[in-house]
């Protein structure tokens, strides 16, 4: 049986993959419309999409499923199709591995309200919406599930309660950090700190601690953050950076960090004791390619010292 997630990356450091939401835009989704949704309708694009990143060298695939509970699928009045969209989330992934036994992780995003008493979502519904998905996605056999982008404890510990009662064989949470207006540190809009953050997901029931997203979070501050967890939590780090920042042009946001600029900052992520690298918003299969060749250097390297 292929050993746990958060057992393998003990031993070496996995790569996994790059940006979905901006690589489906490329495919021809159009703004505001349900990405989760092509896994129904659109199966193929998605699958070339992955396949592309396992190609680059991906060890480890997120389902398009970021948007996939309840909750955002009723804005696209597909409420009832929570099952579906998950379970077919999980398939394609698994298919563009092919023969390879890559890691599929199930990808839960923020709910995207607020709730009470800031907004209008109870914390029941909000807590059956990701038990819901996290059922249909350990059903359907993902291998981990990732609560990510998140900002607030709350919403965090909903997910990951949600993920471990589901029987989630490795549980990720995974928070977006926004640099400080005087650029000293950072933390989630809701004012979460990477100390607080990890030491809450240890405490429950994370397997690894993760960050991904972001605003100004490059290469260096995504060290920092993977410094700072690991003086908080001996659980294993993941990282998915932004390819640098968003900029609009002629209408359409474009992210202007090239595979070679971001590659820089995998050594030092790994040096840092990151288990898995992979990106976020913006990074391409030539982004992870690139990630690829930095860490079987790394791997390679610290085999000849017999570390
Ligand atoms: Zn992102």
């Amino acid at each position: 049986m292929k050993p746990l997630l958060h057992h393998v990356i003990r031993e070496r450091p996995l790569l996994a993959d790059g940006a979905m939401g901006t690589e489906l835009m490329h495919a021809g989704l159009e703004q505001g419309s349900s990405g989760e949704a092509w896994n129904l309708t659109h199966p193929d694009r998605v699958l070339a999409i992955q396949r592309r990143y396992v190609e680059a060298g991906a060890d480890c695939l997120l389902t398009n499923t970021f948007g996939g509970c309840r909750i955002m699928l009723n804005r696209h009045a597909r409420a009832d199709m929570v099952a579906e969209v998950n379970a077919a989330g999980v398939a394609i992934a698994r298919r563009a591995f092919g023969a390879r036994d890559g890691y599929v992780i199930g990808d839960i995003g923020p709910f995207g309200g607020l709730m009470e008493p800031y907004g209008e979502f109870t914390e029941a519904q909000v807590r059956d919406a990701f038990t819901e998905q996290a059922r249909a996605l350990v059903e359907a056999g993902a291998d981990a599930i990732i609560i990510e982008t998140q900002t607030s404890i709350e919403e965090l510990r909903l997910g990951l309660s949600a993920a471990k009662h589901a029987g989630a064989p490795c549980v990720i949470g995974s928070m977006a950090y926004d640099v400080t207006l005087d650029g000293s540190t950072f933390r989630t809009m809701m004012g979460v700190d990477p100390e607080q953050a990890a030491a809450f997901m240890a405490a429950n029931g994370a397997d690894i601690v993760a960050l991904n997203c972001g605003t100004g979070m490059d290469m260096t501050r995504a060290r920092q953050a993977v410094e700072r967890y690991r003086q908080t939590t001996s659980l294993p780090v993941m990282v998915q950076p932004n390819a640098g920042q968003p900029k609009l042009v002629n209408m359409r946001v474009v992210y202007d960090e090239t595979p070679d600029e971001m590659v820089r900052g995998v050594k030092p992520l790994l040096d840092a004791g990151a288990a898995i690298i992979g990106a976020c918003c913006g990074s391409t299969p030539d982004h992870i390619r690139a990630f690829r060749r930095a860490i079987d250097e790394h791997v390679l390297v610290h085999r000849g010292e017999g570390a």
